[in-house]
């Protein structure tokens, strides 16, 4: 760096408290390289953790979901990639371990995950770094860590046969990205429950076929007559709520495959018969992070209806605002411009 060396950085301070600290820039070492942040997403996995509903250390810098431009590389980095936008894994995968072999590149043991992105600055291992397409922007490119989320979910599914039923509850992002992965993957029919007029309208534009208000309709019997009253080959729940997963036992078909997109508080337990699992041979499936698909998700980004996804875009100081905003689900996603 020339001329600055330290950054405006938001640290974590228990609750919903942060406090605005002036930290070092970090500096580049080997393989690395330096982003200056343009955008940087608040995720659900950070309200948990402010509400204490997910394990996290306190005085951390948060934000895992961001795009921004190079500005320094390491050596072992492609000086290419100087000066370009970015988006990036938060943690890059090292591709070697047992987990990155047998489980996901996210999961890698030799996981390094610098610092968050709730900071002007940030340092990346440059293996995770994607170059944002031209028909993307830098704001919605910020997407593509929770849209991986959910592609990495779906992609875990066993594709369903010819008539397919699959129906995804709670249409915040997580769930309006499931409902276009499922559709992508060839799914015939969708059907979503949401409580929200707004999330919706929305969850139609991302290819859901019939959209029911569960405070007025009854789900469950919109599933037995749109499936003969077989239940769903697949239910995705994304909503994180251990009482609704209760509910979707009843909409899925025999061997049928439940989703777990929402994040579960921790002590939460499966609400259900398990004779009834075993009997009726369903398969769940949970899944966390952006596994191997980041990359398949940026490039699935510019054909998405992203245009009214960012609901709001905060300076680095309003952070806890922004948080507040993003757990009354007032919108869609909640974001900050550190360098705004
Ligand atoms: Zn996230
Ligand atoms: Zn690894």
């Amino acid at each position: 760096m020339t001329e600055t060396y330290s950054m405006k950085a938001m640290t974590w301070r228990g609750g919903n408290n942060f406090t605005s600290d002036q930290v070092n820039i970090p500096s580049v070492i080997d393989n690395t390289c330096l982003i200056e942040i343009d955008t940087a997403g608040i995720c659900g996995t950070d309200i948990h953790i402010t509400q204490g509903l997910f394990p996290s250390p306190e005085n951390v810098v948060l934000g895992h979901e961001f795009s921004g431009k190079v500005v320094e590389v390491g050596k072992g980095v492609d000086k290419n990639l100087l000066y370009q936008s970015i988006t990036a894994q938060p943690v890059g995968g090292c591709g070697a371990c047992e987990n990155c072999k047998k489980w996901s590149l996210s999961h890698c043991e030799k996981n390094q995950r610098r610092a968050g992105a709730f900071s002007e600055y940030v340092l990346v291992d440059a293996k995770g770094t994607y170059i944002i397409p031209d028909n993307l922007n830098i704001e919605n490119a910020a997407l593509t860590e929770p849209a991986a989320c959910s592609l990495s979910c779906v992609e875990m599914l066993r594709k369903p046969l010819s008539k397919s039923t699959a129906v995804v509850i709670g249409n915040g992002l997580l769930g309006l990205l499931t409902i276009y992965f499922l559709k992508h993957m060839g799914i015939d029919k969708i059907i979503s429950s949401e409580i929200a007029q707004s999330r919706r309208s929305l969850a139609k534009k991302f290819g859901s076929d019939i959209t029911i208000d569960p405070s007025t309709t009854d789900l469950a019997e919109v599933v037995k007559a749109e499936t003969n009253g077989y239940g769903a080959d697949i239910v995705a729940e994304a909503v994180g709520n251990p009482n609704v997963i209760k509910s979707c036992f009843d909409l899925i078909r025999p061997r049928g495959q439940m989703l777990l997109v929402g994040v579960h508080p921790k002590g939460s337990y499966l609400p259900f018969d398990l004779y009834d699992l075993h009997f009726n041979e369903i398969s769940i499936f949970g899944a966390f992070g952006a596994g191997n698909s980041f990359e398949r998700a940026l490039n699935h980004l510019p054909n998405m209806p992203l245009e009214t996804i960012i609901s709001g875009r905060y300076p680095l100081d309003e952070l806890a605002v922004a948080v507040e905003k993003s757990a009354n689900a007032e919108g869609i996603k909640f974001v900050i411009g550190p360098n705004d």
